[in-house]
């Protein structure tokens, strides 16, 4: 299988561009007001050697939220879904994606979603392993299976950073920890999500997860399973109703592919059965998702006719 997107994909990042303008790179965590707003990135792949590459599609980020996939699979691998789905729920919430209020205004408080801070919070606790360092191991080699890139391994300035600022989170998880949905010390489940959310990639490594999650978890290289298809269907299926937080609505109609942001503006794609896209452009529209890379997703979907509606 060739990739046929090279032209107009070329054409679409030029068209998508000037979208950067008005968006705003993420400032809450320090580290990331390193970004440059005016970047955009694109990878595709579709099993074969080749992906499709534009753009800055070699500089790296953090996955921050993009992370909270992978820990659902992991959490999901290694518990099965009764545990998990008994600390946190299916539902997309219309609120933002550190938003505090459903844990109070739901009964049993727990988190909606585990798309949503509260809600990986409570997933991340899940992660086996008998100290952060072996659980931070265990995630890094699944990103490194998953991406077919031995390389890969978390920014520890961004760590650090998000960790020095992140008491909207602690209070989440302290909330939580009242009401029993997460148990230990909140600021050694704060390590270790910050540092889970700190795991750098680039646009070539995120097409390539993208790829594996649509392909029910098949290595991409190899032809082996990673991820179970029952819990890639599962994991894929939160991607459509709570992906791109409270806009995922919208985004369900505008694009239709299963796809995850997260606030330093990258986005993976995975169109069931087909390609895998990874996508960088660190300039945010209101609601946290990457400007540029929401309309630029728009037009590929358009163009190639990759909505799964
Ligand atoms: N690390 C970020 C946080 O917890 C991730 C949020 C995001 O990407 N939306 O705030």
């Amino acid at each position: 299988m060739v990739c046929h997107y090279g032209k107009d994909l070329k054409e679409m990042i030029e068209q998508v561009k000037g979208y950067t303008k008005s968006g705003k790179v993420a400032d809450y965590i320090p580290a990331l007001l390193k970004a440059n707003g005016d970047d955009i990135g694109v990878a595709i792949f579709d099993g074969n050697e080749t992906c499709f590459s534009e753009g800055e599609h070699h500089k790296p980020f953090t996955l921050q939220s993009i992370s909270k996939v992978l820990t659902l699979a992991l959490a999901l691998m290694d518990h099965g879904e009764d545990v998990v789905f008994s600390k946190v729920g299916m539902e997309p919430t219309g609120d933002p994606f550190n938003s505090i209020a459903k844990l109070e205004s739901h009964i049993p408080s727990k988190p909606l979603n585990p798309m949503i801070n509260a809600g990986a919070l409570a997933v991340t606790s899940l992660i086996k392993g008998s100290s952060n360092e072996e659980k931070l191991d265990r995630l890094i080699q699944f990103v490194r299976e998953l991406s077919g890139n031995s390389q890969i391994t978390y920014n520890q300035n961004v760590a650090k950073s998000e960790f020095e600022t992140a008491d909207l989170n602690r209070s989440l998880a302290y909330f939580m920890k009242q009401h029993g949905v997460i148990s230990g010390e909140v600021d050694v489940l704060l390590d270790f999500y910050t540092k889970q959310c700190a795991i750098e990639v680039d646009c070539e490594d995120l097409a390539k997860i993208g790829y594996s999650l649509a392909h029910q978890g098949e290595h991409p290289d190899k032809n082996y399973s990673i991820i179970p298809f029952e819990i890639a269907r599962l994991v894929k299926t939160f991607m459509v109703t709570c992906g791109m937080y409270n806009a995922s609505g919208e985004f369900a109609i505008r694009v239709g592919i299963p796809a995850k942001s997260g606030v330093s503006g990258g986005i993976v794609g995975a169109v069931p059965g087909g390609i895998g896209i990874g996508l960088y452009g660190p300039a945010l529209d209101e609601k946290g998702n990457s400007i540029a890379g929401m309309k630029l997703l728009e037009l590929i979907s358009a163009k190639y006719h990759l909505s799964i509606f």
